[in-house]
This record gives structure tokens, sequence and C-alpha cells, in this order.
């Protein structure tokens, strides 16, 4: 930790709508929403926050395949509704609601001091995109890859989400979105059926990967109401 720096235990990130929700909903402790929807990696302890950098929220760390069996009772993805010849329309078809969010005026303004502005969320959508493009190709070009590690809190602070520019995210978020797209076009039964893994041992063919990777998407503009 570098000196000066601050170290915190922060509380598990909710969107503040499903903080709500929650309390509606105190029967089901063990759907509460956090932001990892993407690698299910352990993390736990103190995340270090430099002086004046707003606090880095620390997800639950849930594993959410189980969204590709049962319907999200948050956003309401349902993964086996969706055809996988739909799946690079979907992504494409998010960007516009992205964008539109971005243009808030208060976009970079957190609801809560550990609940991620719209800019953030973009931010990390822009990224999921090239995450899961970069996972779909190597599924493609591989046989059973194991999928990079990925720390999205990690990579949430180095590129310091909360400083960029709206209409800068809204452009890259675009491009890495037409790139994801473009990974899961014209793909044949045999590509779809490829597989590849992460470290935790999860499976995902070609298409649970972009069904789960949806999920992500539409998870997280149901998080800023878009
Ligand atoms: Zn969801």
């Amino acid at each position: 930790m570098s000196p000066g720096a601050l170290t915190r235990f922060v509380g598990i990130l909710r969107c503040s709508r499903t903080r709500l929700d929650q309390a509606a909903r105190a029967a089901e402790p063990t759907r509460k929403t956090s932001v990892n929807l993407c690698d299910g990696e352990i993390r736990v302890g103190p995340v270090s926050s430099d002086e004046g950098d707003p606090p880095h929220p620390v997800p639950d760390d849930k594993d959410w395949t189980w969204v590709l069996e049962h319907p999200c009772p948050d956003c309401g993805f349902v993964a086996g509704g969706l055809s996988r010849e739909a799946i690079a329309a979907e992504i494409l078809a998010s960007t516009p609601r992205w964008q539109s969010a971005l243009r808030r005026a208060d976009a970079a303004v957190r609801p809560e001091p550990e609940t991620w502005s719209v800019l953030e969320y973009a931010c990390h959508i822009r990224d999921v995109h090239t995450i899961f493009a970069t996972r779909a190709r190597l599924i493609l070009d591989e046989d059973n890859p194991e999928f990079e590690n990925w720390d999205q809190d990690a990579t949430a602070v180095e590129h310091r989400y909360w400083e960029q520019r709206a209409e800068v995210v809204a452009g890259e978020l675009d491009e890495a979105a037409r790139h994801a797209a473009a990974a899961f076009s014209g793909l044949s039964p045999a590509q779809w059926s490829r597989v590849g893994r992460r470290s935790n041992g999860s499976v995902f063919t070609t298409e649970t990967l972009g069904r789960y990777y949806l999920h992500d998407v539409a998870h997280h503009l149901y998080d800023v109401g878009a």
C-alpha cells in the first residue's frame, strides 16, 4: 500500500434499487445483487483506497452461473429465452441504452457512496464487452481453454472509472460492443458448442458464455434504470 493510502473495509456493493427490492424480499436472502457477475472469484478482506478517491466497493463474489438455469429475480433476464442467433443483436441493442444513460446530467454521480455511478457502470460494461469478446475468440480458436482471470474491481480502480469522460466512454462502449457482437456472429452449430472454462472450473460453451455475458449487460442496465 502506498504511503498515505487508507485501508478501509467497505461494504458489499449493491445497487440502490436492489436494496429496496431486497428489503421487500427478505425471504430470499441468497438472491442479493452484487456487481460481480463476471468471474466468481473469491476475494475477501480490506481494499486499499487512496485518500481523495471514492470508496472502492467490494462485491460479494457469488457465482452467478445459476442465471443460465433460472430467470434473474432482479432484472428479469431469462437466459433460456434467448436464442443464440439473437446474442449479437442483443449486444448491439444495449449500446443506445447505455449511451442515453451516459447523457444524464448526473451520470457521474454515485447514488450512494459505495454504489457505482452510471459512468462507472458504463466503463465496466465497456470492459465486459472486451473481456467476453476475448473469451469467445479463445473458445473458438483453442481447445478447452482456461480463461484468464479478470479482477473487475481492480480494473475499475486502476483505470479510475469515476474520472472518465462520459462522451468518450459512450464511443468506446459502442466500439467494444461491435467487436463483441462480431465474435458471436455467423457461428456454426459446432462453434456454438465449443467449450472453455474459468479457473474455478465453471465450463461454458460459446452459447452459454454469450447468454451469461448478456445477463451482465442486462442486469447493469437494470441497475442504472436504463
Ligand atoms: Zn439479473
